[in-house]
């Protein structure tokens, strides 16, 4: 199943207690029907739990009942009947005889509980969004716009800032940046969906960052390596050909612990002196050591 899928089937599940946010909801789908108009209305969706969610949002809404009928891939739920029609235009207060239906009518959106419902209603119908093995995206289609515009300030009375494209002959209304999909999803009513990006999103930076450390620290370990390889190669080459006693006496000591610990990092093998010396004083005195052997050489 889709992501998109799972959003929706958890949005049908959004409980219709109060009457104004499931008209609110209705009104949200209807908008996004593929007809809307004073004779006829058409709407279809893919998804059967959706189609089920669409009959009983009219029949609670508007006391319209119907049945979805399968077509295809598609469940359509088809009214054409004056009566019901009607019903649905007097209570979202169009005029019965107007074909202009796809504008959103705000003033029957006055309470904030029902501006997140219509958005609810929307993207059952025409919302789709990126699951979490992928980037962020939600995006929300629509024929008109005058009804992208329309939604597109309703959620920005909502705290939430989408941005509009053109594609085809669509609008759409979409958003990229995880935290806003994260939180238009929590609105609408679907916060598991939402907490399964959040969790993913924190999973791959945790992952990124240890990926990171893991980096750092093994480049780390080879330049110590290597420098280590550098200083012993140094020391086998006056040894061979000279013995120890080519070494200064200072520096004596330094050439017996490098050779004895090889692996030592420079603070390891400071420690082993007797008494320990410092860091920096090591790193001195192999230098010494490696200038000296090239002198040699
Ligand atoms: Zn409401």
């Amino acid at each position: 199943m889709s992501f998109s899928s799972e959003v929706k089937n958890e949005l049908c599940r959004v409980s219709m207690q109060r009457a104004c946010c499931t008209r609110a909801e209705a009104y949200g789908a209807l908008l996004h029907a593929s007809v809307f108009s004073h004779r006829e209305i058409r709407l279809s969706t893919e998804n059967a739990v959706v189609a089920r969610r669409l009959q009983a949002l009219l029949q609670r809404a508007f006391f319209v009942e119907c049945e979805p009928q399968r077509q295809g891939r598609k469940y359509q739920i088809v009214l054409d009947q004056s009566a019901q029609i009607g019903r649905i235009f007097d209570a979202l207060g169009y005029d019965r005889k107007s074909h202009v239906t796809y504008h959103l009518n705000r003033n029957e959106l006055e309470e904030a509980c029902c501006l997140a419902s219509f958005l609810r209603g929307a993207f059952l119908m025409a919302g789709t969004v990126a699951g979490p093995e992928k980037k962020s995206h939600l995006e929300m289609k629509s024929g008109h716009q005058s009804l992208a515009g329309e939604e597109m300030s309703l959620m920005l009375d909502l705290g939430l800032s989408p941005k509009l494209a053109h594609r085809g002959g669509s609008c759409l209304l979409y958003f990229k940046d995880s935290a806003s999909v994260e939180d238009f999803l929590t609105r609408i009513g679907a916060p598991h969906a939402a907490m399964a990006l959040m969790e993913a999103k924190v999973e791959k930076n945790l992952r990124n960052t240890i990926n990171r450390q893991v980096n750092c620290e093994t480049a780390n370990l080879v330049k110590t390596a290597d420098a280590a390889a550098r200083q012993i190669a140094a020391i086998r080459t006056v040894l061979d050909t000279h013995g120890e006693e080519a070494f200064p006496e200072n520096l004596r000591e330094t050439v017996r612990l490098r050779l004895a610990y090889p692996t030592d990092t420079l603070a390891e093998l400071a420690q082993r002196f007797d008494p320990p010396i410092s860091k920096p004083g090591l790193s001195h005195r192999l230098k010494k050591i490696t200038e000296f052997a090239s002198k040699e050489d």
